[in-house]
C-alpha cells in the first residue's frame, strides 16, 4: 500500500502535514505544522488528525518553521512516541521554536483568561512547554544526501532546500518485490535562486510524484536590491525621527535583516550609531546556531569568530531577553529599529509593540515577508485602519510598509526551474502550501510550460500512488 493523504496546507499556506500510508496499519508523516492565521484556522489545531497517533510510525521534518513543526507537541500529547527525523540544524532551531511556542500557548491562554476575551472558559493552551520538551526528546538527526531506511522497504533522502538554516526537501522511495519502486518528492519550502547568505537549494531528483509548495506560485519577485530597499526605510525613519518596528520571523529573516543592517553600516550608508534592538530571545538564540553550522551558509568561521568581522553582530545592536527589558522599549524614541517576532504578527512580543505603537504617527511598521490570509499582518498591509490586538481596538496611524526583496520562498519562475531540474516528468505534481488563487495560476503555468499533470488536493483527500493513474 502507498497512499498519500493531505492533512494540512491543502488550500492554505499553513499547517503542512502529509501522511503516507505505507501499510494498512502504519505510515509516516511528512511535516507536522500548526495552522496559523484567523480564528477559523487556529481552531483547526484543536481538531484531532484523521490519523491516530498510534498509526504514525515515523515523522520526517523538512524545516523548523512553526507551520511545519508546531503541531508536534500536540501530537505527542495525543500519544505519539516514535522518532522524528530532521537535520541537526533543524533540531537545534526546533528547540527554540517549540519551547517558545509552548510558552506562548500558555501565555495566550493566561492572557485571554485575565482579560476575559476567551471564547472557551477557561481558555486552555493547545499544549504546554512540557509537551514541547517531550516532542523535542523524540528528534533524531538525519544527514543530507544519505539514503536512510525508515520503515520496511521505505527509505528517505534529504536534500538542501535553501529556505532557512537546516531546511530540506525529502525524497521517499518505496521498494516492492513484484514491481518497480515508487518515489515521492516533498518540496518542503523552497528558497530563492540566490539566497542572501544560505547555500542555494539542490536540484530535484527524479520522482513519480512531486508535492510542491506554491506560496508565490502566482507571482514574480520584483528585482530590487535588498540593501537599497532596507536603506530607504532606515533613511525615512531617521528623517522623521521614527521607530522602525519590524515584525520578523525569528529564524533567518531576523538574521538576514541584521546582516543587511551591518552591511549598510560598514559601507557608511547608514550611521553605525543607529540603535537596533532585537526583542526576541528566540532570534538571539538562533543567531548563535549560525556559528555551529557553517556548512549551511557562506560565512567563514574566521568572520564568525571575530567580533569586528562578524556579519550578523555589530556594536549598536542590543539583544533584549527579559520581558522587563522588552517593556522598557515602550519608552524609546526614534530614530531606532526594533525587530521582534512573529513575522505575520500572529503572536509573540511584536503584539505588545504593535499595541503600544500602531496609534503613533512616529512609527513605521515594516513587514518583511509573506502575510497569510486572516493575519494581523495581512490586515495592516491591506490598509485596515482599525484593528484588534489582544482584545483591544487600535486606531492605526503608523505608516505601514513592506519590503519586497526579502523572501525565503522562490517565486513562480524559481519554483518552475526547480521542477524542471528533475531529470524526468513525474506522473503528477500536487500543489500545496499556497492560497487557492496562487496554486491555480501555478497549475496552469506548469501545465502549459511542462505539460505535466497537476492536482490541487483538498484537505483530507487521499490518493492511491500505486494505482495506474490518479
Ligand atoms: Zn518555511
Amino acid at each position: 500500500m502507498l497512499k498519500l493523504q493531505f492533512l494540512g496546507a491543502a488550500g492554505q499556506v499553513t499547517g503542512s502535514k502529509y501522511f503516507l500510508h505505507t501499510s494498512t496499519s502504519r505510515g509516516m508523516l511528512v511535516d507536522c505544522g500548526l495552522f496559523q492565521g484567523g480564528r477559523k484556522l487556529r481552531e483547526m489545531n484543536w481538531t484531532d488528525l484523521a490519523i491516530s497517533a498510534g498509526n504514525i510510525g515515523h515523522i520526517l521534518i523538512t524545516h523548523a518553521h512553526l507551520d511545519h513543526i508546531g503541531f508536534l507537541p500536540r501530537l505527542v500529547k495525543r500519544g505519539y512516541h516514535n522518532p522524528i527525523f530532521a537535520t541537526k540544524a533543524t533540531i537545534e532551531i526546533a528547540g527554540y521554536v517549540l519551547r517558545d511556542s509552548g510558552h506562548l500557548q500558555e501565555e495566550d491562554a493566561k492572557h485571554a483568561n485575565k482579560h476575559g476575551y476567551a471564547r472557551h472558559s477557561p481558555a486552555l493552551p493547545l499544549y504546554t512547554s512540557q509537551d514541547a520538551e517531550e516532542a523535542l526528546n523524540l528528534f533524531q538527526p538525519i544527514e543530507r544526501g544519505n539514503k536512510k531506511l525508515i520503515q520496511d522497504n521505505v527509505s528517505a533522502t534529504y536534500y538542501n532546500a535553501g529556505h532557512i538554516l537546516g531546511s530540506c526537501f525529502v525524497h521517499i522511495e518505496k521498494k516492492y518485490e513484484d514491481r518497480d519502486p515508487i518515489t515521492v518528492l516533498f518540496s518542503g519550502d523552497l528558497g530563492r535562486r540566490k539566497p542572501i547568505y544560505l547555500k542555494p537549494k539542490d536540484s530535484a531528483p527524479a520522482a513519480d510524484y512531486i508535492i510542491c509548495e506554491s506560496t508565490y506560485g502566482d507571482r514574480l519577485h520584483k528585482n530590487i536590491d535588498a540593501l537599497d530597499e532596507l536603506k530607504a526605510m532606515i533613511v525615512e525613519a531617521i528623517n522623521t525621527s521614527s521607530v522602525l518596528l519590524i515584525p520578523a520571523f525569528a529564524v533567518d529573516r531576523s538574521q538576514e535583516l541584521l546582516f543587511c543592517l551591518n552591511a549598510l553600516m560598514r559601507d557608511g550608508k547608514i550611521p553605525d550609531t543607529l540603535p537596533v534592538y532585537v526583542d526576541s530571545p528566540m532570534a538571539a538564540g538562533v543567531t548563535d546556531i549560525y556559528d555551529k553550522f557553517s556548512e549551511e551558509h557562506i560565512f567563514s568561521q574566521e568572520e564568525l569568530n571575530e567580533p569586528d568581522k562578524n556579519p550578523i553582530r555589530f556594536k549598536s545592536l542590543k539583544v533584549i531577553t527579559t520581558p522587563e527589558q522588552s517593556k522598557h522599549l515602550n519608552d524609546i524614541n526614534g530614530p531606532a529599529v526594533i525587530i521582534s517576532a512573529s513575522g505575520m504578527a500572529t503572536g509573540g512580543r511584536i503584539m505588545h509593540h504593535l499595541l503600544h505603537r500602531l496609534a503613533n504617527l512616529d512609527t513605521i511598521v515594516l513587514f518583511t515577508g509573506y502575510q497569510a490570509e486572516e493575519t494581523l499582518g495581512r490586515e495592516l498591509i491591506e490598509g485596515n485602519t482599525n484593528v484588534h490586538i489582544m482584545g483591544t481596538q487600535v486606531q492605526v496611524r503608523a505608516r505601514i510598509r513592506k519590503l519586497n526583496s526579502y523572501s525565503g520562498h522562490g517565486d513562480q519562475s524559481e519554483l518552475l526551474d526547480w521542477l524542471k531540474s528533475s531529470p524526468k516528468a513525474p506522473k503528477a505534481v500536487f500543489l500545496t502550501h499556497g492560497e487557492d488563487s496562487a496554486r491555480k495560476v501555478f497549475k496552469e503555468k506548469i501545465e502549459s510550460e511542462l505539460g505535466w499533470k497537476v492536482i490541487l488536493p483538498h484537505l483530507g483527500e487521499i490518493f492511491d500512488l500505486e494505482a495506474e493513474s490518479i
